[in-house]
């Protein structure tokens, strides 16, 4: 591990490990692609046992005298980290653009909301609650942090996941070591780099490296959390890893989200919702709808009014003007979304709108709706995590209830209805950690975030999310012996 002094903040530098307040270059390198063209990102660090095992200890040092630091200063440097992100955000956005595929837009809003995650999350207190006072006794529960967390990223939204996790874990009185996915290190990288104006060495540290790396710090001895954002299937080994420790826990992981159409709907305001929340982000994303169950009644309208919509989206290079959906995000997440095309040519499912695209060099999927596959079909069961969804139909309102709760799955739902009193009935039976009438997608740092089922365990942001971060203790005081 070599190290060199913090150079002027530049975004499109070079990529550096951030370890004890220092960057750190490795022996070996490897490098992203750039989604959009094949062409590759430049090299980053793959991490060593030994940069593990440093990160860990510095951490443990930092946290030290970190987690003495009054809570207003540490609300402090986090506002100061906003308001440099904020500086930077339209050259993260470039970047993001580059390493993941997304269009530019929606690459500044990413950017746009990890400020806004960093200066929400950091407004929070975390006050001693008072159970009970009286002349003889007092008790208090207070929260302390934890120790070392290490907050592991997805490659769909490196930017705001990462501050997602940053901010609780440090605004609390812990440190924390972000490991970005091989597929997206570059944003998270640089995130790391510029934290370190702001914390002391061993508070904010982030390690790229190759698939070796998530399992040596779940495994590790010496931190005390991981929260984890990724599969369902990653989720489990994170969490049988950490069992070995008892390390804390949070995991945020796949959905199957359904959204429910009722026949009272305006056709034309709500078709083109449905499917842009569908295939946002090339339907990467967590939350994105990935079932859409719409009344027997509006059904044929409905879905042409989608299919009409989605043949507008322009597909292409996120850097280009007015690129709705970019490529998904590697190859091999290019290959799994194909199984899902080749299993409905396969079984001679109707393909509504769309198809794979690849007369292009990039990782192409062009939108695609399934008019109306078996309900226990690949599709219809299973995330693709790609811009491919299937429309099914509905009749009675607890059976299409049932269909939508008929999953380990349990991340978000959606109803869309012009009757409120009908959609509020519906949503408040979805099995989901966020439900949405009349929208779907849409989040709050102010709000709870986590998945029931297999979504996840534990939730994340929120006043409330702070305590994951930190342990209770119940302080009981008698005013005499
Ligand atoms: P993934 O599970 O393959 O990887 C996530 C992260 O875990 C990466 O950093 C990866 O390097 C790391 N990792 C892989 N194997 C590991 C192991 N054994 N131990 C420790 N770390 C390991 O997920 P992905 O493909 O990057 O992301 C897509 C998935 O994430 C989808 O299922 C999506 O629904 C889910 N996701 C969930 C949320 C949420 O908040 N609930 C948000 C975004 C994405």
């Amino acid at each position: 591990m070599g190290s060199v002094g913090l150079p002027q903040f530049n975004v499109f530098g070079e990529y550096y490990n951030t370890i004890d307040g220092k960057l750190c270059s490795t022996q070996e390198t490897r490098h992203g692609i750039n989604p959009a063209t094949g062409k590759p990102n430049p090299e980053v660090p793959v991490a060593t046992r030994e940069d593990v095992d440093t990160a860990v200890a510095a951490a443990q040092k930092a946290f030290k005298s970190w987690s003495k630091v009054p809570y207003s200063e540490r609300q402090q440097a986090l506002r100061n980290f906003a308001d440099a992100l904020e500086k930077h955000q339209d050259d993260f956005a470039k970047l993001l653009t580059q390493e993941q595929g997304k269009p530019l837009m929606f690459a500044k809003a990413e950017a746009a909301s990890g400020v806004t995650w960093i200066r929400t999350l950091s407004g929070f207190e975390l006050p001693e609650e008072i159970v009970e006072e009286d002349d003889t006794k007092k008790i208090i529960v207070r929260h302390t942090p934890l120790g070392v967390a290490v907050g592991i990223v997805p490659w769909n939204f490196p930017i705001q996941l990462a501050c997602g996790k940053i901010t609780p874990a440090v605004v609390t009185g812990n440190t924390i070591i972000i490991k970005p996915s091989p597929f997206t290190p570059y944003c998270d990288l640089k995130l790391g780099e510029l934290a370190q104006q702001f914390f002391p060495p061993g508070v904010v540290q982030v390690l790229s490296g190759d698939d070796n790396l998530g399992p040596w710090f779940t495994a590790h001895p010496g931190p005390d959390k991981i929260s984890f954002t990724g599969s369902t299937v990653t989720g489990k080994k994170v969490m049988e890893s950490a069992s070995k420790t008892l390390k804390r826990v949070t995991l945020e992981l796949g959905g199957k989200d359904p959204t429910i159409v009722c026949p009272d709907v305006d056709i034309a305001t709500v078709a083109p919702k449905v499917a842009t929340l569908a295939f946002l982000n090339s339907g990467q994303i967590c939350l994105a709808i990935k079932r859409i169950y719409v009344h027997e009644d509006i059904y044929e309208p409905f879905l042409k009014a989608m299919v009409d919509f989605t043949k507008t989206l322009k597909v292409g290079d996120g850097a280009e003007e007015g690129t709705f959906l970019g490529p998904v995000q590697n190859s091999m997440q290019y290959e799994k979304v194909k199984t899902f095309f080749s299993d409905i040519e396969k079984s001679g499912q109707k393909v509504a709108v769309g198809g794979v695209n690849e007369d292009k060099p990039g990782y192409f999927i062009t939108p695609t709706l399934i008019d109306r596959p078996a309900e226990d079909s690949k599709l219809a069961t299973e995330e693709p995590f790609g811009p491919i969804v299937p429309v099914m139909t509905w009749k009675d309102e607890q059976e299409v209830i049932d269909r939508a709760n008929g999953t380990r799955m349990g991340l978000g739902a959606s109803v869309w209805a012009s009757d409120l009193d009908t959609a509020n009935r519906m949503a408040q039976k979805l099995e989901a950690g966020s439900v949405w009438v009349n929208t779907h997608l849409e989040l709050d740092p102010r709000a709870p975030f986590g998945g029931h089922k297999e979504s996840g365990v534990g939730f994340e942001w929120s006043a409330a999310g702070l305590k994951a971060y930190c342990n209770s203790q119940t302080l009981y005081l008698k005013k005499k012996a």
